[in-house]
């Protein structure tokens, strides 16, 4: 790219959000930057390389709202060809995943759970216990009821975020890191770039925010235009099997967390869900309850090593449904954040919904 033009459109945030909606614009032809403050792979709490990379609108069902569900959907359905797109270098894993109850009470809610699906015309199949122990043999045996979810999949966000920088870059984008954005410069109403915390000026045709848990922070703007955007911190720990794969070949959710294997003899166990701010701390109770909860369910996790344990921040919205669109108060500015607890999921569909609105093609994302 030429740095004697202004660019088109000015990203902020390299996370999955902005580096997706960052390549998809640069394909419609747009000279796009994307400014990120953290130095080059390393994003303290950021969400996108953390996440467990559970694809599950269906299991999720009863945590969102409709429109949620609905965008959720699609974007599942639209997981195989965008990982085909990236090169298959994402770690899709067509896996399924198992809700699992273990007392009375579980079992009890698996079964209201199952019915919540029904009335919304999902598909999630009732398993005895042995039937899920014969899916999955490392299941305990105090198993008391199981439901096969199997069109709920799993991709691995490490993989996908370096595969959509490459993506970006290839298409054109420009990427600078160190680059933190204090504030977006305002021509009257109108977004006309942004200013760099080093005094750094921007000029832009266009702005999008996709700064994760901190698009709720001022950047300069007016009360009535900011968005209700909060960090939900998420502890999470990183697994390695040191026999290799096949201990779990499916994504296991239950009370109290879940599993995600990577098919390679590393498996993820999530996460906790804390409105405590941008606390990046990784609590002895935090990880206690992860494992606790795991090892009941599937005993031979006892036998792994801890590779990592990490911290995230969701972006947390109010309703639950990511903010994607226009801002009805400045001109040219666009929202891409509040992905809370799918952003990756929604990474497969997030690109071409913005990309459509910055070109003008598409008024609002989510109807
Ligand atoms: C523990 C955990 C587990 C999860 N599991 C799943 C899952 O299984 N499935 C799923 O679909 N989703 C999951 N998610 C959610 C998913 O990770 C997020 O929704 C998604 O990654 C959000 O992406 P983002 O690009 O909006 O934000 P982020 O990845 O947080 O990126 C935002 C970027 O903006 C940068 N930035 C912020 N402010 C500025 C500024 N002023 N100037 C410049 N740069 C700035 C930050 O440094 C950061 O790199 C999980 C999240 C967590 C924390």
């Amino acid at each position: 790219m030429s740095t004697h033009r202004s660019p088109d459109v000015a990203v902020i945030g390299a996370g999955v959000v902005g580096l997706g909606v960052a390549w998809r614009a640069a394909a419609r032809g747009m000279r796009v930057v994307v400014l990120e403050r953290a130095p080059e792979g390393q994003s303290p709490g950021a969400a996108s390389p953390v996440a467990a990379g559970m694809l599950a609108p269906v299991s999720e069902a009863d945590v969102g709202e409709r429109p949620l569900l609905e965008l959720g959907l699609r974007a599942a359905a639209a997981w195989p060809a965008f990982s085909a797109e990236l090169g298959d270098k994402v770690g899709y894993r067509a896996c399924g995943t198992l809700l699992l109850a273990r007392g009375a009470d579980e079992a009890a809610a698996l079964e209201r759970e199952q019915a919540l699906r029904e009335s919304l015309g999902l598909h999630a199949e009732r398993l005895l216990p042995s039937a899920a122990r014969r899916l999955e043999p490392a299941l305990a045996p105090h198993l008391r009821a199981a439901l096969h979810v199997a069109d709920d999949h799993a991709a691995d966000p490490r993989r996908l975020h370096a595969a959509l920088r490459a993506a970006a870059i290839e298409a054109g984008v420009e990427i600078r890191t160190g680059a933190d954005v204090e504030r977006i410069t305002l021509d009257g109403t109108r977004a006309s770039g942004v200013v760099l915390a080093d005094g750094t000026t921007v000029v832009a045709g266009q702005v999008v925010v996709a700064a994760g848990s901190w698009s709720g922070a001022a950047l300069g703007l007016p009360e009535p235009a900011r968005v209700p955007v909060r960090p939900v911190k998420g502890q999470l720990l990183r697994l390695r099997d040191p026999d290799g794969p096949g201990l779990l070949d499916r994504v296991l959710r239950f009370e109290g967390g879940y599993v995600v294997p990577r098919g390679d003899g590393r498996y993820i166990v999530g996460a906790t869900m804390e409105e405590r701010g941008f606390d990046p701390t990784v609590t002895a109770g935090g990880v206690y309850e992860l494992l606790r909860d795991t090892i009941d369910l599937v005993p031979g996790i006892d036998e792994l090593v801890i590779e990592e344990t990490v911290v995230g921040f969701r972006p947390g919205v109010p309703d639950n449904v990511p903010i994607l669109g226009r801002s009805p108060h400045v001109e040219g500015l666009v929202w891409a954040t509040g992905h809370h607890r799918n952003g990756i999921l929604l990474a497969s569909i997030t690109g071409d919904l913005v990309a459509d609105i910055l070109a003008g093609a598409r008024e609002e994302a989510v109807a």
